[in-house]
């Protein structure tokens, strides 16, 4: 992992990371343990936009429809721009029972 810059609070304790919620996401922040102020890095702050962003394009119902002689479904739009591009490798994992994910590789 690379070395961070230690990031000192105003009360003088020091930022350590640590996950925590903002809104319904939660993310790794810089958390200080003494009064509780939450930050992001530059880091941090990229990645929670693009979980974000993700959130927004990918949250809704499909339905299993046919296609040729599988089935399948289409990719919610707003996906394309977060990777999901036409000849794009994806990796089907069981995730329980009822749920899988989809990870775009490659
Ligand atoms: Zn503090």
């Amino acid at each position: 992992m690379a070395k961070e810059r230690k990031i000192k609070c105003d009360c003088g304790s020091y930022l350590q990371p640590k996950n925590a919620a903002f809104g319904h996401f939660e993310t790794e922040a810089m958390v200080c343990p003494k009064c509780g102020f939450t930050t992001l890095t530059r880091e941090q702050a990229e990645k929670f936009v693009a979980l974000k962003q993700m959130h927004q394009a990918i949250d809704m119902e499909r339905k299993i429809i046919k296609i040729g002689n599988s089935i399948g479904f289409t990719l919610p739009e707003g996906l394309q721009e977060l990777g999901a591009k036409v000849g794009k490798k994806v990796k089907l994992e069981a995730l329980n029972e009822n749920s899988f994910k989809v990870k775009l590789i490659g």
